[in-house]
Order: structure tokens, then sequence, then C-alpha cells
């Protein structure tokens, strides 16, 4: 491997994409259809090559620019025509866009090493919102995942409790239930959630992101003594976000969805003197060039507690651009050579 000089001239291409949800995505945020993202390509000159992908999502990240917003194609809203067709690795530093700045980063990694970890991440399952989770949980139950994840904040608090006893009865010994608010519960309807965790901790892995972006300290006030673990995800996006609140909440899961942190180099230094955090990684929806990277972030965390988010695969339409059958665990050999290349040639 011989690392690349840092103003060495790397040939610089860029393709948008829009891929649709097989059905919409249903969070307390509302009904998500189509998701818009741009891959980045950069080609040294001995034809090595590098791949990266922005995936933004907009509810994360209040600054970040959605397309109805603008009009514009994501690469233009994230100013990709004013690095031109080249650039350098130094110009890195310089690249303030945090989705841009992941894209970019991955590609250079890959540049620099396209090793893969040798190690198997295993995979959680992710139950759709409401009643149509029960005609989902079959299925899920077959695939041998250890982990479950179900929307909550969608119907009545009450019904979805009703419906959460349900789900829980079914599940087979030493399967977890993960809930997932998205950041839509009053705070009654947290203090009814905790309070059934609380009876139900033989199958509850944590309660995530229970109410908005910024009631951080009330989250875990309300938690305290329960003994539920409350996990964060919307208030951590961006890797300032996760060096912060880690240190502020210490008991606190913290879901890291890559795409989103912005820096990978900061996040793989904190992580390393921050090994003690319970991180669980997580897809943003990307195409198998930007899934590839976030698993390889799960993979470096080896050996890898708890079950990864990445079941992207099964939620998009079948465009191509996610060509894997993701079972209850993926590793490096299920990563074809040519998947960068695939994915790009049909952009
Ligand atoms: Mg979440």
């Amino acid at each position: 491997m011989t690392l690349l000089p840092s103003n060495l001239e790397l040939r610089l291409d860029y393709r948008d994409y829009h891929r649709r949800f097989r059905s919409p995505l249903v969070t307390a945020h509302g009904e998500w259809q189509e998701r818009d993202g741009v891959i980045v390509r950069l080609e040294a000159p001995d034809g090595r090559v590098g791949y990266g992908e922005a995936a933004p999502i907009a509810w994360f990240c209040p600054e970040i620019r959605t397309k109805p917003t603008t009009g514009a194609p994501l690469s233009e809203q994230m100013c990709l025509p004013a690095f031109g067709s080249t650039f350098r690795p130094l110009t890195i530093n310089g690249v303030e866009d945090p989705d841009l700045h992941w894209a970019l980063e991955c590609a250079l990694a890959q540049l620099n090493d396209p090793t893969l970890p040798g190690v198997r991440v295993p995979i959680a399952g992710l139950l759709p919102a409401g009643m149509a989770a029960l005609a989902a949980l079959p299925g899920q139950l077959a695939s041998a995942r250890r982990a479950l994840k179900w929307k909550i904040g969608v119907l009545r608090c009450s019904e979805e409790i009703a419906l959460a006893d349900h789900i829980a009865q079914s599940l087979p010994r030493g399967v977890r239930l993960r809930l997932d608010a998205n950041g839509g519960l009053t705070k009654a309807d947290y203090a009814a959630w905790l309070t059934w965790c609380q009876e139900r901790r033989d199958v509850i892995d944590y309660l995530e992101q229970p109410l908005p972006i910024g009631e951080e300290a009330a989250m875990f006030a309300l938690a305290e003594g329960t003994g539920v673990p409350i996990a964060l995800d919307e208030s951590i996006a961006r890797v300032d976000m996760v060096i912060l609140l880690a240190k502020r909440f210490p008991t606190a899961v913290l879901i890291i969805k890559p795409s989103l942190l912005g820096s990978r180099s900061a996040y793989l230094r904190w992580r390393s003197a921050n090994y003690q955090h319970r991180v669980v990684y997580s897809t943003s929806f990307e195409t198998a060039i930007g899934l590839k990277a976030v698993w390889e972030l799960a993979a470096l965390d080896w050996p890898p507690l708890s079950p990864a988010g990445l079941d992207a695969a099964s939620i998009m339409e079948d465009d191509g651009l996610c060509p894997m059958r993701i079972g209850w665990e993926i590793c490096h050999t299920d990563w074809p050579q040519s998947v960068d290349e695939e994915v790009w040639k049909r952009l």
C-alpha cells in the first residue's frame, strides 16, 4: 500500500441519484418516499479508483439542503461543481459540507487502502411502523436476526403499547426489541413507554430518541432509575455532537449513522479513545457504495457488541443500486470487488 501524496492531482467525477422506497418509510416525521444522494469518484494517475457517497437525511440535520426547497440537484446544493474536475487529498480539510466531506473522505480512504476488514457484522431487522409490523414479524423471525427495530410514535400511544405487547410476546428468547420514536413522543407518552419498557426489560434492547433534538437532558432525567437504556440518534448526527453528547450522557447508546458524521477520521480518532461507549451502526439508506463504507466502519469496531441496522436493501425499490441480499450478517466476502463500478455505471 502506498499512501497518496497530499498534493496529488486526482480526477473528480460525481453523479446524482434518486431512489424510491418500496413503500414510503413511515416515521414520527411523516412519510419519506424518495431519497436523493450523490456518488463521488476519484481516480489517481496510476488508475486506482475510490468511490464515496453523500446520503443526507433532512430531518436529522436542520442545515441540510433538500431538493424541494431549491429545485437544484443535490450535487449543486453541495457546491460540487465549484471543485472542477480535479481534487487533491489535502483539499479535504477545506470541504465544509459534512455529507460531501464524508463522501470524499471515503473515496480517499479507499484509494489509500481498499482492503476490507475480514470480520462478520451481525445485522438487525426493521419492522414497519404500526399494524404492518405484525405481518412482517414472522419473516423477520425466520431470518435468525437477533435484534428487531420498530418505529413508534406513529399511532395512538395506548394502541402502540398493545401492539408492542403482542410483538414482545412473539419474540424467541435472545431476540431483542429496539423501539425508535424518531424524536416524536410527548413527555406523557414517553413516560408511558418507559413504564412499559421497565416491565419488559427481558426483551427491550433500548428506547431510541424518544424526544426531539435539544431535549436530551429531559430524556435522561425521565429515564433515570428505570434501568431502560436510552439511545440517541437524531441528536448525534454529526461527529461534533457525538463527542459532546457522549461526554454529557455516558449511559447513552449512540446510534451512529456514518454517512451523516461528516468527518470519518475525526470519528475514528474519537472512537479509538472512547471504545467503552455502546455504539450501534445504522444505514442512511445508501446505495451499495455508501453501505459498504458504513459496514466498514462497523467492521473496524470489531468486536461489534450490537447487531447493526444495515438492512437498506430490502426497503428500497430494486433499482440495481444495492444488489445485495442482506441476511443475518455481512462479511467482507459479501462485497464483490466490482460492486462500486457496477453501481456507478447504473447511474
Ligand atoms: Mg432512529
